[in-house]
């Protein structure tokens, strides 16, 4: 079966006459549980509940299929299970937790998600683990694995759009020793299936391009191997990171559109980056790894479905970033990227992203593509030309 088709049986009831054809949100804290606990499928909901198991599920299918041709075990089929959290970044925390002890050694790219970055610099370093930072593309961090206990990767990379073979570097970590963890927030599933790449966990804010919908807050680790599911999954009931039913419901309602959503996002994104490409006169670079002149181009068609909704561009200054979005009327300004609507912001503006003053992150919505292109187009004709350089 096609994506598309799994995603929308998987989140169906039981066909029992009267039976509503979605499941409906369950909200409990504590359920019936006489006797033994082990006997009850759910007890308390920090520990499961019947609405994350039908999201589990969905994600897990999406996060499910055939090693990649460059695995030691290409064509084989495999079953991913996912566990879903509160929060991007809760998702991210389960694994540095799960996984890392003082004295380990982690290799993560010096640009990936400034919060992550932030996470293990302001906790897990001051706990006594090693943090190695390299950069994504030339798949640099292959370099920094010897001894590493886990290697995190994240392709194409938040805000910066730099792509790495994940399929060479897990093998490459896999005979050092470490264990793999790709942070696919930017791809979602359906771009690109790491846990098929040879990833031991693939994590990701759902809170994006997922549920794709900008009312959200959620994240999910995904994984193959049972034990390490186990791992992840005391981290999350032990702290609590847990997923509302109202949010794993909205979220189970989401999803079903995935694979319209991001046909259409990663199209608009294309035609938006070809055209800031030709904009030399006021357009500086365009990043998206769906334009043959990016660097990691062949690399990301070869391992990407999907290039994605983020088209990263750099205007002259901080000026000029600044006009091109007040002018823009179709361009909502806010962070977060892969919703219903066109968004970008200045990415300067926070401080965490180590990015030129007029660097901007767009993701491209759902809106007719030649709205978007006129929009941007007499946004950056409001703009002085840039100085031939
Ligand atoms: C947003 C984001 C996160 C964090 O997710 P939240 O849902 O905001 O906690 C992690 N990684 C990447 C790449 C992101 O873009």
């Amino acid at each position: 079966m096609h994506d598309s088709t799994k995603i929308i049986r998987s989140t169906l009831t039981r066909a029992a006459a009267g039976e509503p054809l979605h499941p409906s949100p369950v909200f409990a804290a504590p359920f019936h549980t006489p006797g033994d606990p082990n006997d009850s499928p759910y007890t308390y909901t920090r520990m499961n509940n019947p609405t994350w198991t039908v999201l589990e599920r969905a994600i897990g299918q999406m996060e499910s299929g055939q090693f990649a041709a460059a695995h030691a075990e290409a064509g084989k089929p495999y079953r991913a299970s996912a566990l879903v959290f509160a929060s991007g970044m809760a998702a991210c925390a389960a694994v540095f937790g799960a996984v890392l002890r003082p004295g380990d050694a982690v290799v993560l790219p010096s640009h990936c998600y400034f919060a992550a970055r932030a996470l293990m610099q302001e906790c897990f370093v001051k706990m006594g683990v090693v943090v190695r930072f390299a950069p994504t593309a030339g798949d640099a961090q292959g370099g920094h694995l010897e001894g590493a206990r886990l290697l995190w990767i994240e392709s194409p990379s938040n805000p910066l759009m730099e792509v790495c073979d994940i399929a060479s570097l897990c093998e490459r970590a896999h005979r050092a020793g470490a264990l793999v963890a790709v942070d696919n927030t930017t791809s979602t599933p359906l771009g690109q299936r790491t846990l098929a790449l040879g990833a031991d966990f693939a994590v990701a804010s759902d809170t994006k391009s997922m549920t794709g919908h900008s009312d959200i807050v959620l994240g999910h680790v995904a994984v193959r191997d049972l034990e390490l599911r186990q791992q992840i999954e005391q981290w999350r009931t032990l702290t609590g990171g847990i997923l509302g039913p109202m949010e794993a419901w909205l979220a189970l309602r989401s999803i079903a559109t995935l694979p319209l959503r991001l046909e259409r996002s990663s199209a608009s994104a294309l035609r938006i980056a070809e055209y800031l490409a030709t904009r030399t006169d006021r357009v500086l670079s365009v990043l998206y790894p769906g334009l043959p002149t990016h660097p990691g181009h062949a690399l990301a068609a070869r391992q990407m479905q999907h290039f994605g909704a983020i088209v990263s561009f750099t205007l002259a200054d901080r000026a000029s970033a600044e006009v091109f979005l007040a002018k823009a009327k179709l361009i909502t300004e806010a962070t977060s990227f892969g919703g219903t609507c066109t968004c970008a912001e200045r990415r300067a503006r926070w401080s965490g992203d180590d990015v030129p003053e007029g660097f901007i992150r767009l993701s491209a919505g759902l809106e007719h593509i030649d709205d978007l292109l006129e929009d941007i187009a007499q946004a950056l004709d409001a703009l002085p030309p840039t100085p031939v350089r």
